[in-house]
């Protein structure tokens, strides 16, 4: 399953690729293509920016320049290093050639994601595009791993005061661990956020003509 669906109908824009940033922001959820980084993250849009999934520079894909469907969010990292980056046929005939996110997720099968937020590629295809894209790096590991112990001290919080509540605490007891447990729910709603912005909150940044096009995907991809 692909790890973003397109959910908008941009318009041909037929001078700038750059245009189409509102759109991709909606249909990537405000987060890269490549490494996932949100842009809340991040401390905002504006290291975010167009990628050509086959790249502009490349002759063969030089009629896809203003195609939307070529166009991947990407962080200002991600973005330099993957520049005019293209696998070789040989390496295509070998199985070593880019994840693409919006046909799989590459973190399902390709790329696993340990305990500690390092990746181990598990296939031809998840060893090119970690190595190619450094997802390694430290902003990206970094990023991982606050997902990963932030995930975690949730559901610690949520299964300690669980255990507590039922226990044969006292009423005012158990109401105040109820209290708590409405906490935990909500600062998971909070991170959320931050790291896999709901469709609806992101939807005011499409120009409002186009908004009544869009499909809200259902679900979003798990934290
Ligand atoms: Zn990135």
């Amino acid at each position: 399953m692909a790890r973003f669906v397109r959910a908008t109908r941009p318009p041909a824009y037929k001078n700038s690729w750059k245009r189409y940033k509102p759109f991709l922001r909606f249909d990537f959820r405000a987060q890269c293509a490549y490494c996932e980084k949100t842009e809340l993250y991040a401390r905002g849009h504006t290291g975010f920016g167009a990628d050509h999934f086959r790249p502009k520079s490349n002759p063969a894909f030089h009629s896809l320049r203003l195609n939307y469907e070529n166009l991947y969010y990407c962080c200002a990292g991600c973005n330099s290093i993957k520049n005019d980056e293209w696998p070789t046929a040989e390496l295509v005939a070998a199985g070593f050639f880019f994840v693409d996110p919006c046909v799989e997720d590459p973190f399902k099968s390709h790329i696993k994601v340990n305990g500690a937020g390092e990746l181990e590629a598990q296939t031809p295809q998840g060893d090119y595009t970690k190595r190619t894209l450094r997802l390694d790096r430290k902003d990206c590991l970094d990023f991982r791993k606050e997902r990963i112990s932030a995930r975690r001290a949730l559901d610690d919080a949520e299964k300690v005061l669980d255990g507590l509540l039922t226990s044969s605490a006292p009423k005012e007891r158990k109401d105040e661990l109820k209290r708590m447990l409405r906490v935990v729910a909500q600062l998971r709603r909070c991170w959320a956020q931050f790291v896999d912005p709901p469709p609806q909150q992101l939807l005011h940044h499409i120009p409002k003509k186009y908004r009544r096009d869009v499909k809200i995907p259902s679900g979003a991809a798990s934290v």
